[in-house]
C-alpha cells in the first residue's frame, strides 16, 4: 500500500452519508480498511447491501424492516441455515477489493457465483511485489495428502528455496521491465514488448489486484470451502480475514453459518445407522461398517 493509496482510503472513510437504508454498524466500521494479509495481499470492503434484518425482511417477504425481536430474527436465521434455506441470505451482498498472489487468484476464481473485476496486466504495469513465504510456511510435501503439505523445510534446504524464490522473481521482474521499456539498459531507444505480452513471463507469486461482489449465501459457500482446514493456507489467511469481517457485518448469520456449517458435520445414511448401532453399545469397525477405509476415517473424525 502507498502512501497515496493509503491517502485515498483514509479520504473515503472521513465521509458519511446520511440514507434512509439499512446499514450494518459492524460492517460501517470495517468500510475501505484494507486489512493486511499474507505479506503484500489485503481484503477490504468497498461497498455492501443488507443486514441481519434483511435476511429476516426477505424471508417474511415483509412491507416494512420487518423487524421482529432480535431472539425471533436469530430462530428464523438459524431455522434458515438449518434447512439449507438459503435465498433470503442471497438478498444481502458485498464488494471487496482483493489484492493476492496469482496462484491464489486461480483458486479463488473457481467460485463462479460472483462478480469480478480484475486489474488489466495489458493496460498497466503490474508492480514488483512477488509473495514470498513466511520460513514457516515453506513446508514439505505431506507423505499422507497429496494435496498438503508436511512439517517446515529446515536448515540449508530452507534457506535455498527462499534464496530461489527471491532470485528467480526478481530477475523475471527485471526481464519484464527491460522488455516493456521503451530504452535498453544503455539508454538506447528500443520499440518496448506490448505489456500484454511481457505479462507472460512473470511467475505465479506476483499480486494481482480485483473487485469481487458476491451475495451471502455464495459468500457462506466459499467461506466453507476455503476456511476449511483442507484449503491451502495461502488461500485459507483470506477466508480467515473475511470470516472476522462477516461476523461483524451479519453476527446472527454468521453465528449460524460457525454452527452449522463450518463447525458441523453432515454424516451419510450409513454413518447415522453406524452412530445408531454405537450408542445401542455395539462395537463397530470400520470392516462392519459398511463404509470404505477412507470414509471411516472421516466418520471417526466426526464422532470421536
Ligand atoms: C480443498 C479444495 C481442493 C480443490 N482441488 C481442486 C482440483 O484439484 N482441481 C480443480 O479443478 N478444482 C479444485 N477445487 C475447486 C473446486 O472443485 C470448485 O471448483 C471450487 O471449490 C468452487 O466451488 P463451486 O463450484 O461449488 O463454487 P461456485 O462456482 O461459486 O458455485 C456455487 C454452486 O453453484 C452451482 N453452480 C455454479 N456454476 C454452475 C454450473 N455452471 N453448473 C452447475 N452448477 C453450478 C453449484 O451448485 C455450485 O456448488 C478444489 C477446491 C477445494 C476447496
Amino acid at each position: 500500500m502507498t502512501p497515496e493509496q493509503q491517502a485515498e482510503i483514509d479520504a473515503q472513510r472521513a465521509q458519511t452519508h446520511t440514507t434512509r437504508r439499512a446499514t450494518a454498524p459492524g460492517m460501517e466500521a470495517h468500510l475501505y480498511t484494507a486489512y493486511p494479509v499474507l505479506d503484500h495481499g489485503f481484503v477490504r470492503v468497498i461497498d455492501y447491501m443488507g443486514d441481519d434484518a434483511a435476511i429476516c425482511q426477505a424471508a417474511r417477504v415483509s412491507y416494512g424492516r420487518g423487524t421482529k425481536a432480535v431472539s425471533n430474527d436469530e430462530g428464523l436465521i438459524r431455522y434458515l441455515m438449518r434447512h439449507w434455506h438459503s435465498t433470503p441470505f442471497e438478498m444481502c451482498e458485498v464488494k471487496l477489493h482483493v489484492k493476492l498472489p496469482v496462484f491464489v487468484a486461480r483458486q479463488w476464481i473457481r467460485h463462479r457465483t460472483a462478480n469480478v473485476n480484475e486489474y488489466s496486466a495489458r493496460y498497466s504495469i503490474l508492480d514488483r511485489e512477488f509473495y514470498i513465504p513466511e520460513p514457516s510456511a515453506l513446508a514439505a510435501q505431506s507423505q499422507v495428502n497429496n494435496q498438503g503439505r508436511g512439517a517446515a523445510l529446515e536448515g540449508q534446504e530452507a534457506a535455498r528455496v527462499l534464496d530461489w524464490l527471491r532470485e528467480d522473481s526478481d530477475r523475471a521482474y527485471d526481464h519484464y521491465e527491460a522488455m516493456i521499456a521503451t530504452q535498453t539498459a544503455s539508454g538506447n531507444p528500443q520499440q518496448g514488448l506490448a505489456r500484454e505480452l511481457a505479462r507472460m513471463n512473470l511467475p505465479a507469486n506476483i499480486y494481482t489486484q480485483w473487485y469481487w461482489k458476491v451475495d451471502l449465501h455464495n459468500l457462506f459457500h466459499f467461506l466453507r470451502l476455503r476456511a476449511d482446514s483442507h484449503a491451502q493456507m495461502e488461500i485459507r489467511v483470506y477466508a480467515d480475514a473475511l470470516c472476522r469481517i462477516v461476523a461483524d457485518w451479519v453476527p446472527l448469520a454468521y453465528a449460524a453459518f460457525e454452527d452449522y456449517r463450518l463447525g458441523g458435520a453432515s454424516l451419510s445414511a450409513k454413518g447415522v445407522e453406524c452412530l445408531r448401532r454405537m450408542l445401542a453399545g455395539e462395537e463397530v469397525t470400520q470392516e462392519s461398517s459398511g463404509m470404505s477405509k477412507g470414509e471411516w476415517r472421516e466418520f471417526m473424525g466426526v464422532v470421536e
